[in-house]
């Protein structure tokens, strides 16, 4: 009776899918909108998945966020696929490219924000916005690798290795607290006056804000403790 109940429960989840959500989440077209009942139909261990990098994928990031000075290996990338829930509430596709070494954790991360329907904008390759850190920012573009170096200085960023990640960057800007400069620009409101209450259409990044929670749980240091500088948006190991 029960493996009848669970037939019949399939099917019905099924007939919601059109083939053309199915063929959607197969290709993985990023930052399209699917049904809750395509992604319980295509199951949701298909949504959040690791790959080495696609040929494909590699190519969109040459010159861009793979430079051709990068010196980290291809083969120490992961191409990630996760879902997200939009500012909408509707499930969005996402795509992300990190370290092999968090993978994982990112997976895993993504896929409970997405179980408690915790907001994020957009999540897609920063090669879309031709690796322009500032564009991407101010697309409130979550990304994570990006062969680049710190903002201001010489230094390499984590993220070009692939072990940091911007959430939500417009509304959890990075704030130079010497000069007050706020990156992206059109950021600026929300670098003070960061209060639970105030309405911003997704969360503040703060130290009670459920991804701050699961991405310290995951080992991971969080931008808006530092000192000098307040890069609420950034998460690195
Ligand atoms: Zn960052």
């Amino acid at each position: 009776m029960k493996i009848l109940q669970l037939i019949l429960l399939l099917l019905t989840l099924c007939s919601f899918t059109t083939p053309d959500e199915k063929q959607t989440l197969r290709q993985w077209p990023p930052a399209a909108v699917v049904s809750d009942e395509a992604v319980s139909a295509y199951s949701l261990d298909s949504c959040f998945k690791a790959f080495p990098i696609p040929d494909a994928i590699f190519r969109r990031m040459q010159g861009k966020s793979y430079k051709q000075n990068c010196t980290v290996p291809r083969s120490t990338l992961r191409y990630l696929r996760v879902l997200h829930r939009n500012i909408d509430g509707k499930t969005q596709l996402g795509e992300i490219v990190c370290n092999q070494s968090i993978a994982n954790d990112l997976l895993d991360i993504f896929r409970q924000l997405y179980k408690q329907g915790y907001k994020i904008e957009r999540i897609t390759l920063i090669d879309q916005y031709d690796a322009d850190d500032e564009r991407s920012m101010a697309a409130n573009n979550t990304s994570c690798f990006n062969f680049r170096v710190v903002s201001g200085t010489t230094k390499l960023s984590k993220h070009a290795q692939g072990l940091a990640i911007d959430i939500n960057p417009l509304y959890n800007p990075y704030v130079h607290l010497n000069n007050g400069k706020v990156e992206p620009a059109n950021g600026k409101p929300y670098a003070t006056n960061r209060t639970a209450n105030r309405k911003v259409p997704v969360p503040f990044i703060n130290t009670s804000d459920p991804c701050y929670r699961l991405f310290i749980q995951h080992g991971f240091r969080w931008g808006g403790a530092w000192r000098t500088v307040k890069d609420y948006q950034h998460f690195e190991k």
